[in-house]
């Protein structure tokens, strides 16, 4: 039985840790993530492994991302579980500091995120969001100076922010996209998928259904507009209510009119009941 992570609550305790991890020169690699692990966050702590001598996965559920009417106070908190797949997973340590250790009393500072981060997707429906992203990514990156840090192509935009961001501001950290881990049906792996029904749950994988026969269509040179305006169709006679389905450059995120203007990428978000899923893949 591998042994359990060491879990460091607050900044000394982190200091302390690292320090003792990074003796003999080892490198490290941080995972960012808000618990409710799945394997997708385990599969970014593989390529964690294979990046970096030492792993570390924080787990922080942020509030300055979410807006007053999202789901801050219900997201999933499952400690017990996460602790035993980052066991078996063989993390070496695991930084879990508390609201007030992360914003304690006066903290006054957001980053302002423009770029990848006002293209026009998540932002339009999201608008505190990536604000709150950078400044909780940015504080990690200087709590733990990792060398590496990992994070999912399911959040597509973010991964671009986030990698603008510790290059803006010379942190130091080379931020590497993992792709997306998916379940059976299709559906990419995402912790607020326990908060559907199973009727929604049946349903659920058609939107990963819907990008991959768009992408096969837009290979096949038919026309772009005609193929995005179906595939929002179709989401929405499945039930979803639509906030985007959109082709963009794959790097830039800025909006393209035909698959030459490429690389593309698909990126969807769309809600069944109260539940917002996001997902994206390449033409
Ligand atoms: P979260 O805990 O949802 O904030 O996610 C933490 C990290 O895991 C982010 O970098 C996500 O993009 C990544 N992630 C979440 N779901 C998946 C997935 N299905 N496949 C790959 N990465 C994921």
């Amino acid at each position: 039985m591998p042994r359990t992570p060491a879990v460091a609550r607050t900044l000394p305790a982190l200091h302390r840790a690292l320090e003792s991890l990074r003796a003999r020169r080892a490198t490290v690699a941080l995972v960012p993530t808000m618990g409710a692990l799945h394997d997708g966050h385990l599969a970014l702590v593989h390529q964690a492994k294979r990046r970096a001598s030492k792993v570390v996965v924080s787990i922080f559920v942020n509030p300055a991302q979410f807006a007053p009417h999202e789901d801050f106070g219900s997201y999933p908190r499952t400690w017990k579980s996460d602790i035993a797949r980052l066991t078996e997973a063989r993390v070496d340590l695991v930084w879990n500091p508390d609201v007030g250790t992360m914003y304690p009393p006066g903290f006054a500072t957001r980053l302002l995120t423009e770029g990848p981060a006002t293209a026009g997707l998540e932002d339009r429906f999201r608008p505190h969001f990536f604000g709150g992203v950078a400044t909780v990514v940015g504080k990690l990156f200087t709590q733990c100076r990792p060398n590496v840090a990992l994070f999912g192509q399911k959040d597509y935009q973010q991964l671009k922010v986030v990698t603008r961001m510790a290059a803006d501001l010379d942190l130091g950290v080379k931020v590497i996209g993992v792709p997306i881990v998916r379940e059976r049906d299709g559906l990419a792996m995402s912790s607020r998928n326990v908060y559907l029904s199973v009727e929604q749950r049946a349903v659920a994988p058609m939107l990963h259904g819907v990008m991959k026969n768009a992408a096969k269509r837009l290979r096949n040179g038919d026309d772009l507009e005609t193929v995005m305006a179906d595939g929002a169709r179709t989401i929405g006679d499945a039930g979803f209510a639509l906030d985007y389905f959109e082709a963009r450059h794959a790097e830039t995120l800025a909006p393209i009119r035909s698959i030459k203007d490429g690389p593309v990428r698909l990126l969807v978000a769309a809600k069944i009941g109260t539940t917002r899923l996001i997902d994206n893949i390449g033409v």
